[in-house]
């Protein structure tokens, strides 16, 4: 099913009493006092139904939401994460993640790490054990060697076939086209899981991983490891995460900008929308038929969703319950 905005606000669960932004713009909405959680794509289901059952076993959110993002980075079936994602030009796997807590803005990322199935678990170890906030390539996967994560092949089968037929099409690569009309990215080219929490708490957390697009640049990073690109959370305000092109997300840095308008007092839908809408306007041609999607959880559970092309749905775990559903894009 796809949703208009105003459906998708009417069907929330998370809105109880906290409809309509605050006029005052520095008057915070009182935080939610249920777990909410939105990931993204048809796998957003997946890293909600992990995670609640891991919040019914006491779990933090911090650690619900990396085991849910765990299991989709696991699955060899999500072309798009970890295990089986798409490699870059060189037939390589590299992944991007980060985590953040919005009660400390305490952040941890890792970009263009080989041989790791679970990257949102070194994140979250970068934020934890050392004082920085990213590590790259070799850096990476040194620190994670040292943490004593298992070192795997990433590429499957169906992953290596794939690149084999792609490299002998001569295609010089969507990322080399030179300058002239954009390109077309189709759905398949990416697909970042993101997942925006609040723990009923106070709590925010934000968590992505992603092998990001496919045939990429090697060393090429995305917006999902960029801490305010792919995702960003203040707890005194909400979150906010991104999938699609990381290269547009990244210029407007899209789910800083996001929590900055529901800090001034727009309301989460109209925050998500209005950035995509700047992209569109700023970007005019350049953008081509790029999808971007946003996701926004406010401290009090309200929500927002946003694409700027179809095919883009989350998955939800609000009220208790685990749901789905398909997004509109913007002025559909
Ligand atoms: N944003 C990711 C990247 O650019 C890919 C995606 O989410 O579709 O790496």
């Amino acid at each position: 099913m796809t949703i208009s905005r105003r459906s998708f606000l009417g069907s929330s669960i998370a809105l109880a009493g906290c409809g309509a932004a605050s006029s005052h713009p520095t008057a915070l909405p009182p935080a939610g006092t249920q777990p909410v959680i939105v990931a993204t794509w048809s796998w957003g289901r997946t890293v909600c139904e992990r995670a609640q059952q891991r919040l019914s076993a006491g779990a933090s959110l911090l650690d619900a939401i990396e085991t849910g993002i765990n299991a989709v980075e696991r699955d060899p079936n999500v072309r798009s994460v970890g295990v089986g994602g798409r490699p870059n030009a060189e037939g390589i796997v590299q992944l991007d993640a980060m985590m953040m807590v919005g009660s400390s803005l305490e952040a941890g990322s890792v970009c263009a790490l080989e041989r790791i199935a679970t990257p949102i678990s070194v994140a979250r170890r970068v934020m934890e054990r050392t004082r920085h906030v990213c590590l790259v390539g070799a850096g990476a996967l040194e620190f994670a060697r040292q943490m004593e994560f298992a070192e795997e092949e990433l590429l499957t089968e169906t992953s290596r076939t794939e690149w084999e037929a792609w490299r002998a099409s001569g295609s010089p690569g969507f990322w080399r086209t030179p300058p002239g009309p954009p390109p077309t990215a189709s759905a398949r080219d990416h697909d970042t899981v993101g997942a925006i929490g609040i723990d009923g708490h106070g709590e925010v957390i934000v968590g992505l991983s992603t092998s990001g697009l496919e045939w990429k640049l090697p060393g090429r990073v995305g917006d999902s490891p960029i801490v305010g690109a792919g995702g960003y959370a203040d707890a005194e305000v909400g979150a906010a995460c991104a999938t699609g092109v990381g290269e547009e997300v990244i210029r407007v840095a899209g789910s800083h900008s996001v929590v900055e308008r529901m800090r001034a007092g727009m309301d989460p839908q109209e925050a998500v929308e209005d950035v995509l809408r700047f992209l569109r306007r700023r970007r005019g041609e350049q953008l081509g038929d790029a999808q971007v999607a946003m996701l926004a959880v406010r401290r009090d559970g309200v929500i927002g969703a946003a694409c700027l092309r179809p095919g883009f749905e989350l998955g939800m775990l609000a009220g208790g319950a685990v749901g789905g559903r398909a997004v509109a894009p913007l002025d559909a």
